[in-house]
């Protein structure tokens, strides 16, 4: 499967109803993990965000909140921010709509948010309408990781972290399994050029709305 590891502004703002990043002039970078929460793998997160005094949003598979709910509420404690990214992990291509929309409404029940990212990134123009309604903002990326390739190595991961973020940046990471060996390579090596560099890293809230 192929990706952009970094997705242009002028793309972006064809979807301008999706947030894709923050405030471009502010030195402000947006980390997200995806598909926890994961014993281990979760609290090696939270671990090294404590050591850095960095701030997260975990976008939370509702069915692995309802397996470890001590973690989640451990992110919360922590001052974390946390997202909804459904009950199963469901693609939006491949479920029909009401079943899906049932499926973050499952996911809502166990993670209080308004924030919403869409597994894999991919939704339908009126489903995201009707989440919006709801009050969801839905959050996207502009830099991809790559931590969830099998192909890449964590080297490439790390390269592509450094040259593509910037100011508002939003990065998609993983708090899963299949990522954490990946994870603990990139991760110290990115906190300390993100510190490096004077960013400070703060959680999404639902007014990020500045895409
Ligand atoms: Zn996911």
């Amino acid at each position: 499967m192929w990706y952009p590891d970094r997705l242009p502004d002028g793309f972006t703002k064809w979807f301008a109803s999706y947030h894709w990043h923050g405030d471009r002039d502010e030195k402000t970078v947006y980390l997200t993990f995806d598909d926890g929460p994961t014993p281990v793998v979760t609290d090696y997160v939270l671990e090294l965000l404590e050591k850095y005094r960095f701030k997260a949003t975990f976008f939370c598979i509702g069915d692995c909140v309802l397996r470890h709910p001590e973690i989640y509420n451990q992110i919360i404690t922590a001052g974390h921010a946390v997202g909804n990214h459904t009950m199963n992990h469901f693609n939006r291509w491949k479920t029909k709509e009401a079943i899906y929309l049932d499926n973050v409404k499952k996911a809502s029940q166990l993670i209080d948010s308004k924030l919403f990212r869409p597994p894999y990134g991919k939704i339908l123009p009126n489903t995201a309408r009707q989440l919006r309604k709801q009050g969801y903002d839905i959050i996207m990326w502009d830099v991809i990781s790559g931590d969830f390739d099998h192909q890449r190595t964590a080297a490439s991961c790390l390269q592509n972290l450094k040259k593509n973020t910037t100011n508002g940046s939003i990065i998609v990471l993983h708090d899963s399994e299949k990522a954490f060996e990946k994870l603990k390579v990139i991760l110290p090596d990115y906190f300390e050029y993100l510190r490096m560099k004077g960013y400070s890293c703060k959680q999404l809230k639902n007014t990020v709305a500045t895409a």
